[in-house]
């Protein structure tokens, strides 16, 4: 399948890689909007959240468990952090395989553009 994602899972294309465990990746966007910008996806190929169904629950609750270990281990659980999943073209998602943006580092503004 011809999905960036999934290359970057597969070892295709080259991430730098802030977590890895058998179900998920995270790792640093190519162009950070905020001083932590991590990319969260589950290994499975799935489009976005609303090709997600209910034999995705499991591994959907575990992803955001393990985004608030992430953010911790970044250092950022304390000082607060913005999750995000852009999803579809008005939600401003471009790359078509779920990931969860994970910013910190900074103040957020709310709402966002
Ligand atoms: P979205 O617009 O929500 O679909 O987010 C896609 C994100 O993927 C953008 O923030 C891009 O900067 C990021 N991105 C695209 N290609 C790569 C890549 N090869 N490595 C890291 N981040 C990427």
């Amino acid at each position: 399948m011809d999905c960036i994602f999934c290359k970057i899972v597969s070892g295709d294309i080259p991430s730098n890689k802030v977590y890895e465990d058998d179900k998920i990746l995270a790792f640093r966007d190519l162009n950070p909007e905020a001083p932590e910008h991590i990319l969260v996806i589950p290994k499975e190929h799935i489009a976005s959240l609303k090709e997600a169904n209910e034999s995705h629950l499991e591994l959907l609750g575990y992803i955001q468990l393990k985004i608030a270990e992430i953010a911790g281990s970044l250092g950022i659980a304390e000082s607060g952090f913005r999750l995000v999943a852009n999803t579809g073209d008005e939600g401003g998602q471009t790359v078509h395989h779920l990931h969860y943006h994970l910013l910190g580092g900074r103040f957020m503004k709310w709402p966002p553009g």
